[in-house]
């Protein structure tokens, strides 16, 4: 089945039917990989439809997966990010990457990580995400050439810095990936895998973490906004 589009308060959505095809879609296309959840396309930012509508916007998260459903009738799977990005390097030979973001701390053991579980892959480049002089960031990024630039400063900064990028790096791949250098470094914990098939990782992170609370509240207005959208349209 190919990639299925599909248009929701200004965005447009890109939906595979499995990690694979995305992971095999972004090896033969040069573009920014953004990741929507319901958060994302409730706000309708138009820095982030800017961004997306130029490159492509994939479903991760449960509320975006919920909304592309029912809008196709068709039954389109959650791809998250931080699946994506390791399923990407897990396809790569000696290319070079970068990697930006998260403490200085996470970053280190990201690269350690890598180069074990992923040895032919070529660190070109890496920077922490708490930086001040971004001009000489993305100077030192352009003058590495990487093929591929994992980038996880949270949304919409990674989305800005990957634009930025693009201009100077055309044929590089980005994959702006918000907390997953946190993941796969075991500062933070992803929902056991039950919880996951229940579609319940959103509430695993609010427990772990009732800061959030505030934007997961997006989630059943997103869910409610949809449907309005959808018995308009109809
Ligand atoms: N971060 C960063 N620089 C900043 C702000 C955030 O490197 O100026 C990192 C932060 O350490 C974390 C990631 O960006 O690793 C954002 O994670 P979050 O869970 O907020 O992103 P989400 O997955 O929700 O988009």
């Amino acid at each position: 089945m190919p990639p299925i589009s599909t248009q929701l308060f200004g965005f447009n959505i890109t939906s595979f039917s499995s990690l694979q095809q995305l992971t095999d879609y972004c090896l033969e296309n040069p573009a920014i990989y953004v990741s929507l959840n319901a958060e994302a396309l409730y706000h309708e930012s138009k820095e982030l439809t800017d961004v997306v509508n130029k490159n492509i916007g994939y479903c991760d998260g449960i509320g975006a997966v919920f909304a592309v459903n029912l809008l196709n009738r068709q039954k389109i799977r959650k791809t998250p990010g931080c699946e994506l990005w390791l399923s990407v390097l897990n396809k790569l030979k000696s290319e070079k990457i970068a990697l930006i973001g998260a403490e200085y701390s996470t970053l280190e053991i990201v690269k350690k990580n890598i180069g074990a579980d992923y040895p032919n892959v070529d660190i070109a480049y890496s920077h922490d995400g708490f930086f001040q002089n971004k001009e000489k960031v993305l100077n030192e990024i352009v003058q590495a050439h990487p093929k591929f630039v994992f980038v996880a400063l949270g949304q919409p900064k990674q989305e800005q810095l990957c634009m930025e990028l693009q201009r100077h790096l055309p044929d590089a791949t980005f994959f702006p990936i918000g907390g997953s250098f946190d993941v796969y470094a075991g500062k933070v914990n992803r929902a056991p895998k039950w919880l996951i098939k229940l579609h319940l990782e959103w509430l695993y992170r609010l427990i772990k973490d009732p800061k959030r609370w505030r934007r997961q509240l997006v989630l059943p207005m997103f869910l409610f906004k949809t449907i309005t959208h959808k018995l308009k349209i109809n």
